[in-house]
């Protein structure tokens, strides 16, 4: 029996997952939708599918088993907390939320809840290459991790729907997230520095360097560059006691011709992370059939919007501003991040 699931928000990556849900992966029927712009609904729609003028309609729906979130991020909240109080398996694209408030009150009303009902787009953790740099830091062969370094480079930003705060309450959430995964640790505090300003972003603050500092010591660099032009190049190097695991952009088919070596390199996310998103949704299709959630939490959104929160406020303090969590509660594993890997 196939999983029917509503998507909310049918833009850019709202498509494509529809795409994938429909034409790449079994067991899931994409059932509703429906979009702050009914006709872009319309058209995005499968074959079948209904479409809800509302989110709450369609969460309620008992056409609805789980609910694919990929609306924009100030909209996540409320539409996260009708899931919660429908009792619906939902997947939300990051940011989780945008502030610390909201987060918090996900956190409450899933624990209140009781069972885990929510997975939060950090698709980076299902790519097989971060896979296999976290096995290779968790085996302990290379000795502690002491330092992470974290490229983060698009192409470019939609001009005027990307605000000056997106490359670190938007962009920023996935190194965050993806340092906490492959360090086991949790964010103490951050750094921002902003180098001389790319003339390409316009008004953007674009690129920004951002310092995370792990509760363990460890230290992360992370660069965002939002409009570098040449395409979208993901990489990170782990600095260990015996040794370094790094993880370059994308390997691609090699070309030699007579100007010279050269590999292609990815125009976007959807590219980069194609098999990461898909693999994303294989785990989440077998875990919201059984009416839970697993993958990256409730707990790991939380996290990631507090160092979003904490980076915007070094932007305007040019200091070192701490990271403070609430107490781990039970329903997301053992209190001690590293513990939990
Ligand atoms: P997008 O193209 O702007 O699509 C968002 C869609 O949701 C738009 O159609 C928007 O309508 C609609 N929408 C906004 N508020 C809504 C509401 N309250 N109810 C229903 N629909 C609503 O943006 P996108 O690039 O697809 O991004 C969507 C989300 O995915 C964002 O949170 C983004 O950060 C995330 N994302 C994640 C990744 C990743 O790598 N995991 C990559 C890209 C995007 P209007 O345009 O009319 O406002």
């Amino acid at each position: 029996m196939a999983l029917n699931i509503g998507v909310i928000g049918t833009g850019m990556i709202g498509q494509d997952h529809i795409r994938r849900l429909t034409q790449v992966l079994s067991g899931v029927a994409v059932v509703a939708v429906t979009d702050i712009d009914l006709d872009r609904a319309r058209q995005a729609a499968p074959e079948g599918a209904q479409v809800f003028d509302t989110p709450k309609a369609l969460i309620t729906s008992d056409q609805v088993e789980a609910v694919v979130i990929c609306s924009w991020g100030p909209a996540h909240e409320e539409q996260l907390l009708d899931c919660i109080a429908a009792g619906k398996p939902v997947f939300c694209e990051k940011p989780m939320v945008t502030s610390e408030t909201a987060a918090r009150k996900v956190i409450e009303a899933e624990v209140a809840f009781g069972r885990r009902l929510v997975q939060v787009g950090f698709m980076r953790r299902f790519d097989a290459d971060y896979r296999r740099l976290k096995a290779v830091i968790d085996g302990g062969t290379l000795g502690a991790p002491l330092m992470y370094k974290s490229v983060h480079r698009n192409a470019s930003v939609p001009e005027g729907l990307y605000t000056s705060d997106m490359p670190l309450n938007d962009t920023l959430v996935h190194d965050a997230d993806i340092s906490r995964w492959l360090l086991s640790d949790e964010v103490k505090g951050v750094e921002v520095r902003l180098p001389r300003r790319s003339t390409r972003g316009k008004d953007l603050r674009d690129p920004t360097m951002v310092l995370l500092h792990m509760e363990d010591g460890a230290i992360v660099d992370v660069e965002i560059s939002v409009n570098i032009a040449y395409g979208y190049d993901i990489r990170g190097e782990v600095s260990c006691e015996q040794g370094i695991a790094a993880l370059p952009n994308r390997p691609a088919t090699v070309i030699t011709d007579q100007h010279g070596i050269r590999q292609a390199i990815p125009e976007d996310w959807r590219e980069r992370f194609i098999e990461a998103y898909d693999q994303e949704f294989r785990e989440w299709i077998v875990a919201a059939g059984q009416g839970t959630a697993t993958g990256p939490s409730a707990w790991d959104g939380y996290a990631a919007t507090l160092v979003a929160d904490a980076a915007l406020r070094a932007v305007d303090s040019g200091a070192y501003e701490r990271v403070t969590m609430i107490e781990k509660p039970d329903l997301y594993g053992p209190k001690s991040a590293r513990a939990a890997a």
